[in-house]
């Protein structure tokens, strides 16, 4: 035990026959939670609350700064991970998914399955709920990119927003990516913001149905006030 000081080296030796006696080696009072572990119930409790804490406060620093999240390097672009981590990572989830696959077992938590999916009833509901939620966040942070106004009629309520695609190409890309990663694609690459805008969902079908919204077809080209229209009278078009 060289370098430790004599104080460090009592401590020690306290642990030990704490282990010995069967009590808790960081109380040293309440008895050790079940044979092959030392801590008591509470001390394991408390020190798995503390490592979590230090984990994600660690976490939220390196997600803050835009470092790799298992080390300090910088990640692969658009990922949390640096290439090495990724990898690995990637080889992990994959190992241990063919494994409860295999075994019939849930992939996610490892429990039983209930029918044919590849996931349990409890997991497929969490990640509905949690999928829904992240839709909302990301949809809240696009809308308000956009201005969060439809660009034609510029209603503000966010239920009757949608995203609508500038050259009306939106069943190609709806082919290639789902809409949350389309959603994740708006937020993070500010060179791609320019191919949508913010419609409502009135304005959005008018321009993809007949090509040009009627509030668009009323309004003289000239910008300035919208013309208060009658109902049922179409103005003049200016000149
Ligand atoms: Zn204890
Ligand atoms: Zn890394
Ligand atoms: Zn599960
Ligand atoms: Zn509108
Ligand atoms: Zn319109």
């Amino acid at each position: 035990m060289a370098g430790l000081t004599s104080h460090a080296i009592r401590f020690r030796l306290r642990r030990a026959a704490a282990t010995r006696k069967g009590l808790c080696p960081r109380c040293f009072k309440r008895p050790s939670r079940a044979p092959g572990h030392s801590y008591c119930k509470e001390c394991h409790t408390d020190c798995r609350r503390r490592y979590r804490m230090y984990y994600l406060r660690d976490r939220n620093r390196k997600r803050r700064l835009g470092l790799c999240l298992k080390c300090d390097e910088v990640p692969d672009p658009g990922y949390t991970q640096c290439r090495i981590h990724l990898a690995r990572s990637i080889r992990w989830y994959r190992a241990k998914r063919d494994r409860l696959r295999r075994a019939g077992l849930c992939v996610k938590c490892g429990k039983a399955r209930d029918c044919a999916l590849l996931h349990c009833l409890s997991c497929r509901t969490a990640f509905n709920q949690y999928s829904r939620m992240v839709r909302r966040r990301l949809r809240e942070i696009v809308l308000s990119l956009y201005g969060h106004e439809c660009r034609c009629c510029h209603v503000t309520d966010a239920e009757f927003l949608s995203i609508d695609h500038l050259r009306n190409d939106g069943y190609i890309e709806r082919r290639r990516i789902d809409s949350i990663s389309l959603l994740k694609r708006i937020v993070a690459m500010r060179e791609i913001r320019g191919r949508y805008q913010l419609l409502c969902h009135n304005c959005n079908m008018a321009k993809a149905l007949f090509g040009l919204c009627p509030h668009q077809a009323r309004r003289p080209k000239a910008r300035g006030p919208a013309p208060r229209v009658a109902p049922g009278r179409r103005p003049a078009a200016a000149s």
